[in-house]
């Protein structure tokens, strides 16, 4: 198999911050597949979470990075959606044939782990990156986009518009798609409803400018114990802030705020006592939206008897969007100016990967991309 040589992101053990190396990839896509110059991607905490087998991802060494976009440079013999030059961002994979890829949940695909978190083909378990000749898992979400070159699905590639800039594309395809479409696809929220959005880093303030600029909510609260973000949220469409430390209690503040609680919430912090909050300040019959993934086995305690006057619970994965429809929708909006999601992004250079992933755990940027190359 003839390889090119690229250079990526590469988690050597469990717990190790990604270096920088040369490696070689599979120059010639399978039928199936696209081989893209990648221009930028997002650094979210699933790749954090996945350096340190926090899900037991794929086997070390590995090249993450989930949230990539860029210019393909080749296509596999059976490939018709996407040609040479296009411009694209990547997503999440699924299997597109069980019952729930087949009815447009993909997000609830029956394989979506297997798809995005095994870094292999299911196909034949192989895996298109190695280093002198020994195997190195890639395919994490399709993609295993920290590297300058990526071999994707033609699944989880999406074609975006030659005029958008690439260096903030990116991060549509897991982060912001989440926030956003956890309102415009899952909670539908009324125009002149409320909302109240707990953690407001890149995902929460997706959230936030969708239901301030697409939804029409008229009050939309941030809580988060970070005031920068706050700030930043407030500058987006939040309408009230909550700072935990601050304040008394907020399930009570929120009841204030919204004349007898907010109409819907979103959790994304994956903290228990955080979503117990986020369901106790909705009003009745108010709806919860759970982003936070936290790690199997995590239980909740709810309050039954206020629970039961009609409050919802629902957990929501990558905002409930099927990619090839929601990341050109975004970025309509973004044209727009009515997603402007490029204010939450600070840029970096592919070698200012350990200042981006630091700043990234100490939360001193929203939405952490790295740019591999320019378009
Ligand atoms: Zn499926
Ligand atoms: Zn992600």
């Amino acid at each position: 198999m003839a390889t090119m040589e690229i250079q990526a992101a590469v988690v050597n053990e469990e717990g190790a911050e990604p270096q920088l190396e040369s490696l070689e990839l599979e120059d010639e896509p399978r039928p199936d597949e696209v081989l893209v110059r990648i221009v930028s991607a997002g650094v979210c905490h699933t790749d954090l979470s996945t350096a340190d087998n926090f899900y037991g991802g794929p086997p070390y060494p590995q090249v993450l990075g989930h949230e990539g976009a860029g210019v393909v440079e080749a296509v596999g013999a059976e490939v018709d959606k996407v040609e040479v030059g296009d411009h694209v961002a990547m997503s999440y994979d699924f299997c597109g044939e069980c019952p729930n890829c087949l009815s447009g949940k993909i997000p609830y695909c029956e394989n979506l782990y297997e798809h995005n978190f095994l870094g292999e083909r299911l196909s034949d378990g192989s895996s298109p990156i190695s280093r002198d000749g020994e195997r190195v898992s890639g395919c994490f979400f399709a993609q295993s986009s920290w590297a300058t070159h990526s071999i994707a699905n033609e699944r989880n590639v999406v074609k975006v518009d030659d005029d958008v800039p690439l260096e903030i594309v990116g991060p549509l395809g897991c982060g912001i798609q989440t926030g956003a479409g956890a309102v415009m696809n899952a909670l539908e929220p009324e125009s002149g409803s409320s909302l109240a959005v707990f953690g407001v880093g890149s995902v929460g303030i997706s959230s936030v400018m969708a239901a301030a600029n697409v939804s029409s909510c008229t009050q939309i609260v941030a809580v988060d114990l970070n005031g920068d973000r706050l700030e930043k949220a407030a500058d987006l469409g939040a309408t009230h802030t909550i700072h935990p430390d601050e304040t008394e209690d907020v399930v009570d503040a929120i009841h204030d705020i919204t004349g007898g609680g907010a109409d819907y919430s979103i959790e994304t912090t994956a903290v228990p006592e955080v979503l117990r909050q986020a369901v106790d300040c909705t009003t009745i019959p108010g709806e919860c939206g759970l982003i936070g993934a936290a790690p199997a086995g995590t239980e909740v305690s709810l309050d039954m008897h206020t629970f039961h006057f009609g409050h919802k619970l629902r957990g929501i994965i990558e905002g409930d969007a099927v990619p090839e429809l929601f990341i050109p929708t975004l970025l309509d909006l973004w044209k727009q100016d009515r997603f402007p999601f490029d204010e939450i992004i600070t840029h970096y250079d592919f070698d200012g990967i350990h200042d981006a992933i630091h700043d990234a755990e100490e939360g001193n940027t929203i939405k952490p991309v790295l740019n591999m190359s320019s378009p």
